[in-house]
């Protein structure tokens, strides 16, 4: 399940220096993603797999610096219910704050991080509009679920938007909003075309662009915090 760590990160977990655990594997294939070691089997298959102890010895070596730990992937809540004992045994082993980076294709995953208390922090990817999530191999109706189990539980939870050309845009924008509207913090980031799984980057947004959607939500849902990351 594990085929990364990093012992020090200051930008994955807001607010806090944390240590980052990578999972393998994804079931959506985003043009953009720059994470493709963990996505292609092509890629991963030549990775190290890193036991659970090898991990929690290299936390436990930490403790006295990192103030969290991080879980990303690829989509670590593929792995379901080993997932969910990883944490646990996070949570007992280390009682550190705990932040999940997921696409939002899980809700059960998602439902029971929650009601058991094993989740400090969920970031959830929104993609595009409800209508192309098909086109990156996903179900909308699965992430509308988990944005239905996180909405209780926004003091948690932070969107992000990866401002991708391809994916999305003000039509795409518009059809996120009732979405977006129950959640308190929501992240505009770049998509970085340096590296990712399309092999034809397509040129950013111009900062212009992007400050255009960044006021284009602050205007229609201004109860939010919007957090600028371009
Ligand atoms: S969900 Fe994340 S890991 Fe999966 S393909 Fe998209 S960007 Fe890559």
């Amino acid at each position: 399940m594990i085929k990364g760590f990093r012992g020090t990160s200051l930008v994955d977990y807001p607010g806090k220096i944390a240590s980052v655990i990578y999972t393998y594997g994804c079931n959506f294939r985003c043009p953009y993603c720059y994470n493709i070691e963990l996505l292609l089997p092509e890629f991963y298959k030549d990775l190290e797999d890193l036991s659970e102890e090898k991990i929690i010895q290299h936390l436990k070596e930490r403790l006295s610096f990192i103030q969290g730990v991080v879980i990303t992937g690829g989509e670590p809540t593929i792995w379901g219910k080993r997932l969910l004992s990883l944490i646990d045994r996070l949570k007992c082993e280390l009682a550190l704050p705990i932040k999940l980076d997921t696409n939002g294709s899980n809700p059960e995953v998602i439902k029971i991080l929650l009601e058991e208390n094993l989740i400090d922090y969920i970031a959830l990817d929104l993609k595009t509009s409800p209508q192309r999530y098909s086109e990156l191999g996903g179900d909308f109706t699965q992430v509308e679920k988990t944005l239905d189990y996180l909405k209780d539980h926004v003091d948690k939870v932070e969107i992000r938007l990866t401002l991708y050309p391809g994916l999305i845009g003000e039509e795409e924008l518009e059809s996120l909003l009732p979405y977006l509207k129950p959640f308190c913090r929501i992240a505009l980031q770049k998509y970085l075309p340096e590296k990712n799984l399309s092999g034809i980057p397509l040129t950013p947004y111009p900062k212009e662009v992007k400050e255009r959607f960044f006021l284009y939500l602050q205007n229609h849902i201004p109860e939010s915090h919007l957090i600028k990351r371009f």
